[in-house]
């Protein structure tokens, strides 16, 4: 059984939510899903702004930001065909919201290196005989090559989520196989807020991913799940879920 290294995170979180997606459940869209989409694209050319950026005014990378977020505007749905479909209300509410957050992302931003985020190589297929995922970028830190992962939720007050570190550990174990090098470092962007963190790939972790992994399987084969009630509310599954009929 080959498992996806993106489930991780999902599994973590609930992991009915991950057997129903597994099984072919589709997202239904909605606006924060969206959202997520045009956040993530825009995250992956922060550094096309920061290259243009002197290093001087955040409101001269403010503006840099605001074309980003224009460019992105312009191709979202030669990217994502899907936002073809949406209403033209929440196409504008989706970037309305994005541009909002600037001023943020670019205090935050300025504070950076920012040849931390200039990707190496972006969307890497990693493979191995169980596991395989598409790690959304390869970046160079202290000198050595380290996957780094955007993602769209708020950043814990210190560190990263955990379920950002293992899905992290898993790309470097992966990265590591395919080069045949020591992958010391891994890297999370909270692109919503523009804070970037970097840290060590440890022993524990690796054994974490194995253990996890090796749970999401006997998930599937036994076909049986936890579920995680206290995100049943806001759940977007919730309709096909019939968690309340077991
Ligand atoms: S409705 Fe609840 S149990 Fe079902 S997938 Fe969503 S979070 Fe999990």
């Amino acid at each position: 059984m080959h498992i996806k290294v993106s489930y991780m995170p999902i599994y973590l979180k609930c992991q009915r939510m991950f057997r129903l997606l597994v099984v072919g459940h589709e997202y239904e869209m909605n606006v924060g899903l969206l959202l997520h989409l045009a956040q993530k694209e825009w995250g992956l050319r922060y550094p096309r702004a920061l290259k243009e950026f002197d290093g001087s005014q955040t409101s001269e990378l403010e503006k840099l930001l605001l074309e980003t977020l224009g460019g992105v505007k312009h191709d979202i749905s030669h990217i994502h065909p899907v936002f073809r479909d949406v209403e033209k209300e929440d196409f504008e509410q989706v970037f309305q919201t994005l541009e909002k957050r600037i001023p943020e992302i670019s205090c935050n931003l300025a504070l950076i290196d920012a040849r931390s985020i200039f990707p190496v190589q972006t969307d890497v297929f990693l493979s191995s005989k169980e596991i395989s995922g598409v790690v959304d970028k390869i970046v160079i830190i202290d000198g050595s090559y380290a996957p780094s992962l955007i993602k769209t939720h708020p950043p814990p007050s210190v560190g990263v989520w955990k379920a950002d570190r293992l899905q992290a550990t898993a790309y470097a174990m992966l990265l590591e196989d395919e080069m045949d090098i020591r992958i010391e470092k891994a890297q999370i962007e909270y692109v919503s807020s523009g804070i970037v963190r970097d840290f060590p790939v440890k022993t524990a972790d690796r054994r974490n991913v194995i253990k996890c992994l090796e749970d999401m399987k006997a998930t599937l084969e036994q076909e049986r799940d936890n579920r995680n009630e206290k995100m049943c509310g806001s759940c977007y599954l919730r309709r096909i879920c019939k968690w309340d009929d077991d």
